[in-house]
Parts: C-alpha cells; sequence; structure tokens
C-alpha cells in the first residue's frame, strides 16, 4: 500500500496516477479536496511563458504537454474537468520588451504574435503582445474533484478530513485510525509537521482577488499580474512576499496592477480576497526526493503546481512501480 499525505494538486495526480498503474493506494486530506492549500487558489493558469523574460523552459513545456495529456485521459473517463485550452495572453508593458518578444514568432511556433489591434478589445494593449497558444487555465476545485474521483474508480481510497499526524514503519497514524503502508509519499504543499523541513523549501504568499466583471475578455492574462474570468468575476492574481509578512494594502495594490491591462477592472467591485502559500525550491524546479527508505517528498512546486503536477507525478509513479516490481520479486530487496 501506498500512502499519499495532501490532496493539493501533487497528491491528487500522483494518486491519479498511481491507482491507474494497479498499485494499491490510499490519499489522507486534512481539509477537503479543492479547498486546502494553495491548490484552492480560485483559478489557475497553465503558462510555460514565464518571468520577465517570457521564455518557456524545455522542462515547463514538457510539463504542459503532460498535463494536457491527464486532462483528455480524465475526460475520456467522462469527467467534467474545468479546464480550458484558451491559449494564454500576455501583454508586452514596454517598447523594449515588445521588440523581444516580436521576434519569437519566427521562432516558436507554439506562439503568435499580435499588433496592438489585433488584441480583442476589453485589454489595453499599447505595444502588442503574444499568444501563448497550448495554454490555457483551470478551476482548481473542479480540477482535483475529477482527479479524485477519476483515482477512486481506478481503486484508489480518498479520506478527506483525516490528519496524518504520525510515521511510523509502515504506518501513518492519522485523525481516522491507522493506514498501512510501505510507502508513504508527503505532497502536504508547504506544511512541515511530517519531517520534510530538512528540504529547506521557501514559502511565498500571494493573492487572488475577485473583480465583478462582464468584459468579454476572450484570454486570460499572463505575466506579473495574471487571472482569468469566471462567471461574472475575473480573477486576478499576483504577489511574492514571505509568509510571514502580512500586507493589508496587497488586494488595493493588485488591483491598481492588474487595471493597467485591462482597464474595466480599475473601478470594479471587490468580492473576494484570497491568500495563498506555496512552496519554492532555491532553483524554482519541483522536487521529488526519498527522504528516508519509503517516505517520499514530493512538492516544491512554487507557482506553477497546475502546470507541473502531471509531469511531477509521471515521473515519481514509474519510479514507484519499479520499487514495487523490485520488492516482489527478491525478498533481499525487501526493505519495508
Ligand atoms: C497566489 C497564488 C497564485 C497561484 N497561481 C497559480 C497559477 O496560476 N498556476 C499554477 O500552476 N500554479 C499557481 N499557484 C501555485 C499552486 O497553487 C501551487 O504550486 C500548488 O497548489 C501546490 O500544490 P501542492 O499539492 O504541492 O500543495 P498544496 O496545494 O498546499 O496541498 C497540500 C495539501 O496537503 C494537506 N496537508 C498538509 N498537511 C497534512 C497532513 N498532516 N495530513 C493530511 N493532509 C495534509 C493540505 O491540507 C493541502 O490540501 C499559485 C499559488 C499562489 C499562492
Amino acid at each position: 500500500m501506498i500512502c499519499v499525505v495532501g490532496g493539493g494538486v501533487m497528491g491528487c495526480t500522483l494518486t491519479y496516477r498511481l491507482a491507474g498503474r494497479g498499485l494499491p493506494v490510499t490519499l489522507v486530506e486534512v481539509g477537503w479536496i479543492g479547498q486546502s492549500g494553495a491548490s484552492s487558489v480560485p483559478v489557475a493558469l497553465l503558462n510555460p511563458y514565464r518571468g520577465r523574460s517570457a521564455r518557456a523552459s524545455p522542462f515547463d513545456r514538457e510539463a504542459l504537454a503532460s498535463t494536457w495529456r491527464l486532462v483528455e485521459e480524465v475526460k475520456s473517463l467522462g469527467y467534467e474537468t474545468g479546464v480550458t485550452r484558451s491559449g494564454v495572453l500576455r501583454i508586452a508593458s514596454s517598447p523594449k520588451q515588445a521588440k523581444t518578444w516580436r521576434k519569437r514568432d519566427t521562432k516558436d511556433d507554439e506562439v503568435r504574435w499580435l499588433e496592438p489591434d489585433a488584441v480583442p478589445s476589453g485589454f489595453h494593449v499599447p505595444f502588442g503582445g503574444f499568444l501563448a497558444l497550448q495554454g490555457g487555465w483551470l478551476e482548481p476545485r473542479r480540477w482535483l474533484r475529477a482527479l479524485a474521483e477519476a483515482a477512486q474508480q481506478e481503486g484508489a481510497t480518498v479520506l478527506e478530513g483525516c490528519d496524518a499526524q504520525r510515521l511510523e514503519a509502515g504506518m501513518v497514524h492519522t485523525s481516522r485510525g491507522t493506514v498501512q503502508a510501505s510507502q508513504v509519499v508527503l505532497c502536504s504543499g508547504p506544511s512541515l509537521t511530517l519531517g520534510q523541513g530538512e528540504l529547506a523549501l521557501t514559502h511565498v504568499a500571494g493573492e487572488v482577488i475577485g473583480l465583478e466583471s462582464s468584459a468579454p475578455l476572450p484570454y486570460p492574462l499572463a505575466g506579473a499580474v495574471y487571472g482569468a474570468r469566471v462567471g461574472g468575476t475575473f480573477y486576478l492574481g499576483g504577489n511574492h512576499r514571505p509568509a510571514d509578512q502580512a500586507d493589508a494594502s496587497a488586494p488595493t495594490q493588485l488591483q491598481r496592477a492588474g487595471s493597467w491591462f485591462v482597464p474595466s477592472l480599475r473601478d470594479a467591485r471587490l468580492e473576494s480576497v484570497w491568500h495563498g502559500v506555496r512552496a519554492k525550491t532555491a532553483d524554482n524546479l519541483p522536487i521529488v526526493r526519498e527522504l528516508r527508505p519509503g517516505l517520499w517528498f514530493a512538492g516544491g512546486l512554487a507557482g506553477r503546481g497546475f502546470l507541473c503536477a502531471a509531469q511531477v507525478a509521471e515521473t515519481l509513479a514509474e519510479k514507484l512501480t519499479a520499487q514495487r516490481m523490485l520488492v516482489e520479486s527478491s525478498s533481499t530487496i525487501l526493505r519495508f
């Protein structure tokens, strides 16, 4: 039995992948799936073109492809995924940036440069921007539900309202009893309660605000401030600060920054403020590590957990399947 601790995007994706490989797996989540941790963010972009340079690393491109494969697979099982493949828009904020980005169009067939008059109304685009054609966005609550239900259909057990409190060789003691497990994977995000403190993750806080909006805005907005419209609400995200620093002005600043790109947001009514903390590694790449025999950690997904989780889960599921085969084929390799 494999026990996955934490039902955020990392834990739900991994549980689905392990169950799909026929491995016995139990997922334990202290809260409710889609409503806990950083993965309860109201909307998430699938955008590999990151940072000021807006470059897409080979890892992020591969991660995005992996995510789309997973989405298609879950859809084919009959689940509503809450994922939209719309492309994502990055708007240049200076003529210099526009000049650099415009050149990409000829080198990268996954982007299309748009002159200011080619961008749909509703956005403020004085210098142009580009459309990342393979990008998209999702509603995490719906995506995580779909993953958890698909995992159950493949044979996984999912326990919500279940706090993993203590680990012992071969056992996870939870608020709802003991789960026997030869392998435990901590997908507990920034929570350090079960021994992943040694990983030296940095915890970064940010907000997503909900603003009343009826503007059409066909593409999600990517960049330092980013967002997408769901029904009559435009969810605008941003901000990076140490998790222990409060900033009461963050929502107002976010609204001001976002209204440069979408002017109708300037006076829009503030409907909601969501705060979240993501865990980040020093090199900003996800981490999968065996902390000690039979105890793994998968996370450190920083600001792109929904982009990366499928790729990380595929890699780890492969590793755990191989280990299980070794354990089953030779008693001398049995370590648990
Ligand atoms: C403001 C903001 C905006 C973001 N925007 C995007 C975006 O647009 N695109 C994108 O790809 N990513 C985005 N992210 C990043 C993304 O949200 C995270 O990378 C991702 O959600 C991390 O997933 P996780 O499963 O590793 O951790 P989490 O989502 O934090 O999940 C950990 C889970 O473990 C549970 N848990 C912890 N301890 C225990 C225990 N002892 N027992 C049982 N359960 C436990 C928690 O309740 C939680 O549900 C954003 C993050 C923030 C903060």
